[in-house]
């Protein structure tokens, strides 16, 4: 897809021509010009011609299980990025996108940061994931559309932030995709500057923050961003985010046996966590080859330490690992 010529190309034509454009595309979800027969002859094949919508991706699915899709686009440049499509209840569909080709976080848990990192995506390559997905689903029935997105796939959203967050404001946008800012997550390593900057958006999306340990150095020896954004900087940043916008912060914990699952890593997380508006997310950890996830005995023994103690914690449901798109296993391959 790429509509980069599109306002070029409408330049001439009366304005209504955008309105039913935006309509077709992003309403519509249609795949091919020759659909929008609102739209006179010539001009379809002028769009046709300069503007394609067809978007390139294969989709990997278990035969067996049906609650996660992901699907890897080929880019104009030949870069692949993956999507992913959680389909929880009946039209309860989220998307989990990518910000960028690869990541240069290099996350000691995650697939995408052994890839290393090639380039920011655009706006449009943001939005075309989204649009793959309304088309798939399209398909799959009238009532079946993306309901949720969250900014989780490949990529630091932060680094990103003004593809990021012109992408936001158009899935947004009532006149295109109208998705309400409240269906929207976005999660960060901890980049304080990007965390101030939503905190400056007139915005309802959700912030997640990937904390994983409770002390700068571990989390360090896990996530080498640490070394630039220590704990107290990252909370110092939700903490003025809290004040600003009164919405509450979610902390990505993820759960790996003996690295980060003790009983005082839990004590010393409280210590951090017990805070109102502050919510712990905890993850089993997705095998990515590094370390072994821990056990369920000891997620909910690490949780009822946290609940005991005041923390308000959740345990995230993980779909996906069994055709490696759950979280921290993009990597785009195939
Ligand atoms: N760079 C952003 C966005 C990526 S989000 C961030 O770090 O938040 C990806 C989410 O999946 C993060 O919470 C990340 O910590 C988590 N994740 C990474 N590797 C994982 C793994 N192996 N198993 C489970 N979750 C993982």
């Amino acid at each position: 897809m790429n509509l980069s010529k599109l306002s070029e190309i409408l330049k001439t034509e009366p304005k209504y021509r955008f309105v039913q454009v935006n309509q077709a595309v992003f309403q519509d979800y249609i795949s091919s010009w020759d659909e929008v027969s609102s739209l006179p002859k010539s001009l379809r094949e002028q769009l046709a011609a300069v503007c394609p919508l067809e978007i390139k991706a294969e989709v990997y699915k278990n035969k067996n299980r049906h609650q996660s899709e992901k699907a890897l686009i080929t880019l104009a440049d030949g870069e692949v990025i993956e999507t992913v499509l959680i389909r929880q209840k009946e039209q309860r569909n989220t998307v989990c996108v990518s910000s960028q080709v690869g990541c240069a976080l290099a996350c000691q848990f995650c697939a995408t940061g052994s890839f290393g990192f090639r380039r920011n995506l655009s706006a449009e390559e943001i939005i075309e994931q989204v649009v793959f997905w309304q088309r798939y689903l399209k398909t799959a029935g009238p009532e079946e559309k993306v309901a949720n997105i969250v900014f989780m796939g490949m990529g630091e959203p932060f680094l990103n932030y003004p593809e990021f967050i012109k992408a936001v404001k158009f899935i947004n946008n009532p006149e295109t995709m109208n998705i309400g800012s409240r269906r929207l997550s976005v999660s960060t390593a901890g980049i304080t500057e990007g965390i101030k900057r939503l905190a400056g958006e007139k915005l309802q999306i959700n912030l997640a923050i990937s904390l994983h340990a409770a002390n700068d150095s571990l989390r360090a020896t896990l996530m080498p961003i640490a070394k630039k954004y220590p704990l107290r900087d990252i909370l110092a940043a939700v903490d003025s985010y809290i004040n600003k916008t009164g919405r509450r912060v979610m902390f990505e914990y993820l759960m790996i046996k003996e690295v980060n699952d003790n009983e005082k890593d839990a004590l010393e997380l409280i210590r951090l966590m017990k805070k109102p508006l502050y919510l712990v997310n905890l993850i089993p950890y997705n095998p990515t080859g590094r370390f072994t996830p821990s056990t369920k005995e000891r997620i909910e023994k690490f949780k009822k330490i946290l609940e005991d103690n005041g923390v308000a914690v959740t345990v995230r449901l993980s779909f996906g690992a069994d055709i490696t798109a759950a979280c921290g296993q993009l990597r785009g391959k195939r």
